[in-house]
């Protein structure tokens, strides 16, 4: 069959690596310059910086299937989130005691027994054998689903900041059962980065195409069941994939995917360079008073302390989060960090900025990842995130209905 793909990001490269071995004409048609979409990485100096605090989870089944991450030269992340409370400069350590006995104390005492139970208890109820489970039925939103399950103010205000982090949207609209799933995976592997930033796990199934005819800087205009329109010329194919963000879905075929929402979920983060790590551990420093007095800077994280850069620079990765995380002013997330850090943040100087629109997509609380919605709209075959969970697992399942749909194997890993 003569297929086309529309979008070469994690989705679309998944699809065009299966049809291809498969014995299939594949034309993966990409709008950008390069490959991988929203799995993005600058190099900095020559030193990888990701676009967004991105990690990759070891725990998630379809990375096991689909990626080999010994070639990607990958390092954990420390199985605990620090927080700090700006205002009072009290810091607490949240961490997973059973993999990690020595953050019991330290857990304890930031959330005390009962929302240590409750964690423990949270932790028992997923399953390693299926991180997806819960996500099968339709449940209430993050938002809603914390506060029915009774943790103190406190700690919500932690899991409000952790799950706004991980969903991008501040209004936490997301399914519980995804935050059930991350907290399965969180649980169950470890969150890991590659050497080379993000982009080389999408880079590394590009790598592996053969047969495939790759159409960079090439939107598509438009697509039906057997044509793909590009610079007003029409093309024809036996099968027509859409692997595009979810906005561009929608403009595609409207009506079809969910309706338009303004909302775009989109993040920011702010790169300095510091003479000193302000800590020296690979982990996420959480605002617990994100979202409250304009503290705007969500987390910090230092990539270099996990992949040392090579001259031995220190970056420190402030992400924002929300609508107007692209109105940044550097100078007010300093002052805000100086609250955080103290007056050695005079001395960082401003490496990068990084915004990414249309970061993650909207998920209805009633949709099901793995049996809704359809794979296919008007013969038209579809894949991405928005059309299952919004995570490498969801893409990557994302892009196995479409191959079952198409009789197609998932291609073996080398
Ligand atoms: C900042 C950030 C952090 C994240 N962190 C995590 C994380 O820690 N863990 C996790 O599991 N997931 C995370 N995710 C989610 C994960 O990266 C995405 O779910 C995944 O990359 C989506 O892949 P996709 O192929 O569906 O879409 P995309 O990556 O968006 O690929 C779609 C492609 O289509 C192209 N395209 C668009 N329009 C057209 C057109 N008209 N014609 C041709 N091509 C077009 C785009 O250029 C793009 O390359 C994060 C996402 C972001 C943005």
């Amino acid at each position: 069959m003569k297929i086309a793909v529309v979008g070469g990001g994690l989705a679309g490269l998944a699809i065009a690596l299966g049809c291809e071995k498969n014995g299939h004409d594949v034309t993966l048609f990409e709008a950008s310059t390069e490959l991988g979409g929203r799995m993005k990485t600058l190099r900095e100096g020559n030193h990888p910086l990701d676009v967004g605090f991105h990690v990759l989870h070891t725990a998630y089944s379809t990375v096991k299937d689909w990626i080999d991450l010994d070639a990607l030269h990958i390092k954990p992340m420390d199985a605990c989130t620090m927080t700090i409370a700006p205002s009072t400069g009290r810091r607490r350590l949240l961490g997973d005691a059973l993999r990690s006995p020595q953050y019991l104390f330290p857990t304890l005492k930031s959330v005390g027994v009962f929302d240590g139970l409750r964690f423990l208890r949270w932790r028992m109820r997923t399953s390693a054998r299926d991180l997806e489970r819960d996500m099968d039925e339709p449940t209430p939103s993050i938002a809603e689903g914390l506060h029915q399950r009774n943790f103190r103010p406190s700690t919500q205000r932690v899991l409000r900041s952790l799950f706004t982090g991980i969903t991008l949207d501040p209004t936490l609209s997301e399914r519980i059962a995804f935050a059930d799933f991350t907290w399965g995976a969180m649980s169950h592997g470890k969150m890991v980065m590659p050497r080379d930033g993000i982009a080389a796990v999408p880079h590394q199934l590009a790598a592996r195409l053969r047969s495939t005819e790759v159409r960079l800087n090439t939107p598509v205009e438009a697509v039906t069941k057997s044509n793909v329109v590009v610079n007003g010329q029409k093309e024809v194919f036996d099968r027509v994939v859409l692997a595009v963000p979810q906005h561009v879905a929608q403009r595609m075929l409207p009506g079809s995917v969910g309706e338009h929402r303004p909302n775009e979920r989109r993040t920011t983060t702010v790169v300095f360079v510091a003479p000193e790590a302000p800590f020296k551990q690979a982990r996420l420093l959480l605002n617990e008073e994100w979202g409250e007095n304009s503290h705007r800077v969500l987390h910090v994280h230092l990539p270099t302390n996990l992949h040392p850069h090579p001259d031995g620079h220190h970056w420190v990765v402030a992400t924002l989060v929300g609508e107007d995380a692209e109105e940044v002013d550097v100078e007010a997330v300093k002052a805000e960090l100086i609250e955080w850090f103290g007056a050695s943040v005079n001395q960082w100087s401003l490496l990068a900025t990084t915004t990414v629109r249309h970061a993650l997509p909207h998920i209805d609380p009633q949709h099901h990842a793995r049996t809704l919605p359809e794979v296919e709209i008007d013969g038209i075959l579809l894949a991405g995130d928005h059309r299952t969970h919004p995570s490498v697992q969801g893409t990557l399942r994302s892009a196995e209905r479409v191959l079952k749909h198409l009789d197609i194997p998932v291609p073996r890993r080398p």
